[in-house]
C-alpha cells in the first residue's frame, strides 16, 4: 500500500514540501507507518512567514466581527466532521475513540470562546482624565505569530492558539508534532473550507530545525509552545533572545491528596481515570497520590482494583478504556522508570510492564501500574513518566501532604479529595500549582480561564486560553488626546 505524504498549507493551498527528508508517522497500536511527514526546508519556513506577513496587512483591517465569522464556520465544520477527526487522532496518537472525541469537544469550546473576541478585545478609556484630555486604550494585533504543539492532544492544543490568534487580527503559523501531524492536516482542510483569506493561517510540518527557524525568524512576533520542560525552557529563552513574546508550557508531575473523609469508591475511580486515562499521557494526569492517615488502607485497595481491571487495547475497539503509549522508546523509558522506582524502595502494587494485546502484538502497550511507597525524593518519583503509572504514598497530616506536593519542581496541577471545606481551603491556599482541583481528577481549566501552569510547568507571563490569550496576542496602545472645548 502506498503511504500518503502529508503536505504543508501555505498561502491558501496544500503543497508538497521540496524536502527529501520524510519521517514515518506510526500507529502506536500496530507499530505500522500510516503516513509520512515532511521535515520542511528552512526556505519553506521563511516563505510561510513572508506570506503571512503580507497577508497581515489586509487581515488586520478586517473588522473583528467578520474575522470571527470564519471561526463560527470552523466550529460547525469541526462538529460535522468530529467522528472522522476523532478516528484520525486515535490512529496516530493511540488514545481511545471517546478520549479523542472528548479532546475535540474541548477544542470546540476554545473556538466558541474565541468567537467572543469582539467583546474580549475591547479596550477602555477615561474622558476628562485631565482638563480637556481624554485617554484610550486600544488592543492591536501583533503581526505573525507561531505555535509549536506536542503529540498528546493533536486536536485540542492547536485550537488553544489558532482561533484566538486570528480572531485578534494576527496571521498564524502552526508547527504540529511530527509524531501526530495528520490531525492538523485534517484541521487545515476544514479551515480551508471556511474560505479564510489566503496567508492568514499556515501549516508547516517538521521537527527541531523548523522550530529553530521559527524561533529565529525576525518576521515572527510571538511564539506559543506546549511540550516537555527541557524544550519549553529552550523555546522560551531562544524566542526571548530574538525579542519575541513567548508562552511556553512544559511538563508536569501532578499530585492528588486523599483525605480520610473522602468518598473512597468514587475517589479511586476519579484518580484512576486521571492517572491512566489517555495512557497517562496528559499534562494534567495524576502521577502521585498521597493518602492521609486512615485514608491509606481503603484507598490503596480500591485504587489497585481500579488499576488492575482497566481494559487496555486498541482505541477503536469497543470496551477499551486505555490505548498504547506513543512509541517504543516511550514504553521502554516508562518501564525503566518503574524499575528505578523499585530499586529506590517502592513496592509494585500493580505491575503493568510487558503488556501484550492480542491482535496488536507489536503495539506499545503498558498497563496501569501502581508503585507503593519508597522515597518521595527518588528520581523516579520526581521525573515525569508520561505513562500510566501512579506512585502512592501515605502522609500523617494534610500539612505533610501539602509539603510533599510543594516539593515538586513542577506546578501544573494539584488536587484534594475531601468533604471538608476547611481542608479544601487550606489546600487551595497553600498548594504551589496553578490549576487546583477540589474533588476533581483532571483540573483542566475550561476555555474562558487561563491554563495556569506554574514553576517548571510554564515559562512566561500570559497563559493559553480566555482573556490571557487575547492579551498575549495583542499589543496595547494608549492614546492621550487634547481637544480644547470651544469657548462659544
Ligand atoms: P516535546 O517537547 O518532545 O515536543 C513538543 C514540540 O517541540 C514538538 O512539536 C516537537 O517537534 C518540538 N521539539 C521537540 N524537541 C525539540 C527540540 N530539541 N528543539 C526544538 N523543538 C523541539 O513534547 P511531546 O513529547 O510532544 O509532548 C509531551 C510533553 O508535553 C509532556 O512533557 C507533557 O507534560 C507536555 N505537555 C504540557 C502541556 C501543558 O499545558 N503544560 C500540555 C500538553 C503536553
Amino acid at each position: 500500500m502506498k503511504i500518503q505524504r502529508l503536505e504543508n498549507y501555505i498561502e491558501g493551498r496544500f503543497i508538497l514540501s521540496e524536502t527529501t527528508s520524510y519521517r514515518d508517522v506510526i500507529d502506536p497500536a500496530t507499530n505500522h507507518a500510516i503516513s509520512r511527514v515532511p521535515l520542511s526546508l528552512l526556505s519553506e519556513v521563511d516563505s510561510a512567514v513572508q506570506i503571512a506577513s503580507r497577508a497581515f496587512k489586509e487581515w488586520r483591517r478586517v473588522p473583528v466581527t467578520n474575522r470571527v465569522g470564519y471561526l463560527f464556520k470552523l466550529r460547525n465544520l469541526l462538529e460535522q466532521n468530529i467522528d472522522d477527526l476523532a478516528r484520525t487522532i486515535t490512529k496516530e496518537c493511540g488514545k481511545t475513540y471517546s478520549e479523542s472525541r472528548a479532546e475535540l469537544e474541548r477544542g470546540l469550546e476554545s473556538i466558541a470562546e474565541a468567537c467572543g473576541t469582539p467583546s474580549l478585545i475591547q479596550g477602555y478609556n477615561n474622558e476628562d482624565i485631565a482638563g480637556d484630555i481624554d485617554e484610550h486604550l486600544f488592543r492591536q494585533p501583533l503581526g505573525v505569530v507561531a505555535a509549536i504543539t506536542p503529540f498528546n492532544f493533536p486536536g485540542m492544543i492547536p485550537l488553544w492558539f489558532l482561533p484566538y490568534a486570528i480572531a485578534c487580527g494576527n496571521c498564524f503559523v502552526l508547527k504540529p508534532s511530527e509524531r501526530v501531524p495528520m490531525t492538523s492536516s485534517r484541521l487545515f482542510e476544514l479551515l480551508h473550507e471556511t474560505g479564510l483569506p489566503k496567508g492568514v493561517a499556515q501549516l508547516i510540518h517538521g521537527d527541531k530545525q523548523v522550530v529553530d527557524a521559527l524561533l529565529d525568524h525576525p518576521g515572527i512576533r510571538a511564539v506559543s509552545f506546549v511540550g516537555s520542560t527541557p524544550v519549553a525552557k529552550y523555546v522560551y529563552s531562544r524566542a526571548a533572545a530574538s525579542g519575541k513574546r513567548a508562552q511556553s508550557n512544559g511538563g508536569a508531575k501532578n499530585a492528588v491528596v486523599i483525605m480520610p473523609d473522602a468518598d473512597f469508591e468514587l475517589t479511586s475511580k476519579i484518580v484512576a481515570e486521571s492517572a491512566f486515562g489517555c495512557a497517562g499521557q496528559r499534562c494534567l494526569a495524576a502521577s502521585v497520590a498521597i493518602a492521609v492517615g486512615d485514608a491509606f488502607p481503603v484507598f490503596s485497595e480500591a485504587l489497585a482494583d481500579a488499576a488492575s481491571s482497566r481494559p487496555v487495547g486498541y482505541g477503536l475497539d469497543d470496551g477499551v478504556l486505555m490505548g498504547p503509549v506513543i512509541s517504543d522508546q516511550s514504553k521502554a523509558r516508562i518501564e525503566s522508570l518503574i524499575e528505578q522506582g523499585v530499586a529506590a524502595g517502592a513496592e509494585l502494587l500493580v505491575d503493568g510492564r510487558g503488556k501484550k494485546v492480542q491482535g496488536y502484538e507489536d503495539g506499545h502497550f503498558v498497563s496501569p501500574t501502581v508503585l507503593l511507597g519508597g522515597s518521595p525524593m527518588a528520581e523516579a518519583v520526581r521525573t515525569e513518566f508520561f505513562g500510566p503509572v501512579l506512585s502512592l504514598f501515605r502522609a500523617r497530616s494534610i500539612r505533610e501532604a501539602i509539603e510533599q506536593v510543594n516539593s515538586s519542581a513542577f506546578g501544573n496541577m494539584a488536587s484534594i479529595f475531601t468533604q471538608s471545606g476547611a481542608a479544601a481551603r487550606q489546600f487551595r491556599y497553600q498548594a504551589e500549582a496553578g490549576n487546583i482541583g477540589v474533588n476533581i481528577g483532571v483540573a483542566a481549566p475550561m476555555a474562558p480561564f487561563p491554563f495556569s501552569g506554574w514553576k517548571e510547568s510554564f515559562f512566561g507571563d500570559l497563559h493559553a486560553q480566555g482573556r490571557h490569550a487575547i492579551e498575549f496576542y495583542t499589543e496595547t496602545k494608549v492614546v492621550v488626546e487634547r481637544w480644547p472645548t470651544a469657548s462659544n
